[in-house]
């Protein structure tokens, strides 16, 4: 079965006053219908890997290399109406701020009719009642009279809520999220998380899920892949990840997240500082920071090692461990 999304050894290198190499040689697959969590700091590459997704990055500042397929599409090569289709329709964003997705001008009953409307053959009638059944699923109360709101007459969870209608109104096969939650308070919070998992059963959709935070990962995803200095250093379902981690950077952040570290600085919790990026990783990226670096940690690049059915790790550790088995 194709996969529903594959990233083949993508490499983002922005190019200004300085150069600064985003993504290093990322490999990943999504199959349909799974919630994958793309878990690291602020700079890891996170947000890069979902705007290289999205084709957002301005091509005059940006190197990209490597494979990018949806569906078995190279997304790479779409341009005009293809990548209009694409965006919206086959792939969809939900943002940590609603502001970049909703307009204030329009009623929200209208935006998400509009988004129907450009991209499905449908009346006015037909829009408005997909609009209504997606406000109805995203569990706005009242939702025949919300339609007519603007967007500032929302709580910060209802506009999230809107955002999600708004995001699924296309039924996209694969919806990517930035911290959408980071903004609200952890109730809310919860609340948002547990409905975008259940709406993601529902539809069978795909999801990459963006977060800095271990405890909504753990709550949301299927899978996790580790992100550090724009790779991915460890990837597996949940379970494995949370519950066997192999490399120091993962078992630093679970560490930090068991400690009663206040909510949101967990992972400034390992000591030292991600590197700039200013160069291309010629040795492992953690090394500086990392409690069990070795002399060829800083001489070379750690292997990807798999340890399992869609596990692995890229750490010289692992690579002794399979050796000696
Ligand atoms: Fe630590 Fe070496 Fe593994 Fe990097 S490769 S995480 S420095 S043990
Ligand atoms: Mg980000």
């Amino acid at each position: 079965m194709t996969a529903l999304l594959e990233f083949d050894r993508l490499n983002v290198t922005f190019k200004g006053e300085r150069t600064v190499y985003a993504i290093n040689d990322l490999s990943l697959k999504l199959e349909q219908g799974e919630m994958l969590v793309l878990l690291g700091e602020s700079g890891s590459g996170k947000s890069v890997t979902l705007k290289t997704l999205l084709r957002l990055l301005p091509p005059a500042r940006t190197q990209i290399s490597g494979g990018i397929k949806v569906n078995g599409t190279d997304i790479m090569t779409l341009s005009g109406r293809s990548l209009q289709d694409y965006r919206g329709g086959d792939v969809s964003m939900v943002f940590q701020e609603p502001a970049l997705a909703l307009d204030p001008v329009y009623r929200i009953g209208d935006q998400i009719s509009e988004a129907v409307r450009r991209k499905k053959r449908v009346s006015r009638e037909e829009a408005r009642n997909v609009a209504l059944d997606m406000l109805r699923r995203v569990r706005i109360p009242s939702p025949e009279r919300r339609m007519m709101n603007f967007p500032h007459e929302l709580s910060g969870g209802m506009r999230q809520r809107v955002m999600i209608a708004l995001a699924l109104a296309c039924r996209p096969r694969l919806l990517l999220a930035d911290e959408p939650t980071t903004a609200l308070d952890a109730t809310v919070q919860i609340q948002i998380l547990l409905l975008l998992r259940e709406l993601q059963k529902e539809f069978g959709m795909g999801v990459i899920f963006v977060t800095h935070d271990i405890g909504v990962a753990v709550e949301i995803s299927d899978r996790i892949a580790v992100m550090y200095a724009g790779q991915i250093i460890e990837e597996g379902s949940t379970h494995e990840v949370i519950n066997d981690a192999h490399h120091p950077y993962t078992r630093g952040l679970l560490a930090a997240n068991l400690h009663d570290v206040e909510r949101g600085e967990r992972l400034e919790a390992i000591p030292g500082v991600p590197p700039s990026l200013e160069e291309k990783p010629k040795a492992c990226s953690f090394a500086p920071r990392c409690p069990n670096a070795m002399p060829e940690c800083r001489d070379k690049l750690p292997p990807v090692i798999e340890i399992g059915a869609r596990r692995r790790v890229a750490c010289f550790l692992a690579q002794q461990a399979v050796a000696a088995e």
